[in-house]
Parts: structure tokens; sequence; C-alpha cells
């Protein structure tokens, strides 16, 4: 069994903004990391839930195991288990009670599927790598930040962007080698799940979505609000927001009816992607 008690989805939904979904299992610990901490102190809650089961279905599940305000996903498909970005380095306790919660055996996690290199994506893919053996997927254009510990030039949409970059400077991560690197978009196929990488770049040089039928995780091309963390809004580091934009609204034509998961607050539904890019541009 993948998730056994005290696990349950009863009565959760992931279409209203900003809901607030049952905790299960334990609390997760606080984050270590000041950028966590500072997040934490900037929103008052910590992001999307964590641990829980976001979607139950027979042929798809996706849980939380996120930290703080990064996101991270365990993603069950075709019998294959995916854990979807890593969280800031100094988190690797945390995800592992998240976890043990939930009652998923780190070991029998296959893939450690990175949207982009950022400190807060990439921050335990070494711990988990090593200890675990867990094989990383990552984009190959994110090669450089990785071997550099996580460093990356960035650039700040907004004063409050400024501050959180400064809040996250300093913090580096044990660099680690991509198993299966992705330079062009990748039909998860050949790892033996229904499902797509894209390759997105924009955020990062490597910077990656993933597809689920209609469950899209996209990492940092767009995030949830920090007051409504089920509103999308513009992300805090974003250098062409017209190229951003553009892929957001690509993807939103691929699937008007998706369920959208973002490297930081969320989910939302992409009709509200919509309505966030008739905003912008109106
Ligand atoms: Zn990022």
């Amino acid at each position: 069994m993948w998730y056994a008690s005290p696990v349950t989805t009863e009565g959760y939904s992931i279409t209203q903004r900003g809901s607030a979904s049952r905790f299960l299992g334990k609390p997760a610990r606080q984050p270590k990391t000041r950028w966590s901490w500072l997040a934490c102190l900037l929103v008052a809650a910590c992001g999307i839930p964590s641990p829980a089961v976001l979607v139950d279905r027979p042929d798809l599940r996706i849980a939380s195991v996120s930290v703080g305000p990064a996101n991270v996903f365990i993603v069950d498909r075709n019998g294959v288990r995916m854990m979807i970005d890593a969280a800031n380095p100094g988190d690797e306790e945390a995800i592992e009670d998240n976890l043990a919660a939930l009652e998923i055996d780190p070991s029998s996690i296959d893939y450690l599927i990175l949207t982009h290199g950022h400190i807060d994506h990439a921050g335990t893919a070494a711990h988990f790598r090593g200890k675990y053996g867990i094989k990383i997927v990552a984009g190959v254009g994110d090669e450089g930040i990785i071997a550099d510990h996580g460093r990356a030039d960035i650039c700040p949409t907004s004063a409050l962007a400024r501050f959180i970059r400064w809040a996250m400077s300093g913090r580096r991560y044990e660099p680690f080698a991509i198993d299966i690197p992705i330079d062009a978009d990748f039909d998860l196929v050949e790892l033996g799940v229904e499902g797509q990488i894209l390759h997105l770049q924009g955020h990062t040089e490597g910077s990656i979505a993933i597809l689920f039928d209609d469950q899209y995780f996209v990492g940092d091309q767009i995030r949830g609000g920090l007051l409504r963390r089920g509103q999308p809004t513009t992300h805090f580091f974003m250098c062409d927001l017209a190229e951003n934009r553009a892929k957001l609204r690509a993807l939103v034509e691929r699937n008007p009816a998706a369920s959208w998961y973002p490297g930081h607050f969320g989910p939302f539904d992409a009709t509200y992607v919509a309505e966030y890019l008739a905003r912008q541009s109106g």
C-alpha cells in the first residue's frame, strides 16, 4: 500500500483559492534556512500543506512533503515513484520526516526530477542521490548552477524579491551529477511513466515543467500569492517577463482545465493563470 492510514483526501479540494486543506500526520519540522524562516515570517503561513495527499486517483497519486515555502512533491504513477524538487540545503530531515508521516520509504523513490537548479529546489538533491541512490533528472542548461553549488544570477521582479534575494544569499548546496540530463522535450514513457517533460527554460536555462495528464508541475515559471497561495502571480525572479508570459499562455492553451503546482505556494487551476495573464496584458 502506498499511503496507509492516517492519510485521506476526503474533503480536500485544490480548486479553492487559498484553500486550507487538512494537515496529515505529524506537522512538518520547521525549516532551518534563513530564506525559509524569513519567508515564513513574511507570509505567516508556510506555503502548501505538508505532509498531505493532494490527488488520490487509481492512476495518479500526488503528495506534498513540502518544507516551509519550498514545495516538494511525491508522484506515484505506473508503479514508478518520483520526487519533484528538493527544497533548501538543511531541509533533508524535514523532508524525511514528512515522507515518514506518509509512510513513504525514501529508498522507494526512483527519480528526483528538478524543475531547475536554484538553491531552494535542488538543495537536498546530493543527499537523496547519495543516501538512497535516487536518480536525478534535470535540465542540462543548469549544470553550471549545480556545479557552482546553486549560485546563479537572478533578476528580482519587485522590492520584496530583492529582499528575498538578500535572504537567500550565501546559501550553498553540495553539487551532484545529473543522471538523466534533459536538453529537449522528453517523453517520460522512456522511464516507464505516462507523462511529459517540457524543456521550458526561461527562469533558468535548464528549467523544465513536468506534465501528468491534467496535473502540471511548473517550478518557478509562476508562483502562488503570499496571502492567497491559490492565486497565481509573477514569480520573484524572472529576467524576461514577456517571454515568460508567452510560455505560460502556451501551457494554459495546452490544457485550460489543468491543475498547476508551482515551486512556491499554490496550487491553482489553469483558469486562474488565464485570468492572471489577462490582467498582465490588460
Ligand atoms: Zn528558481
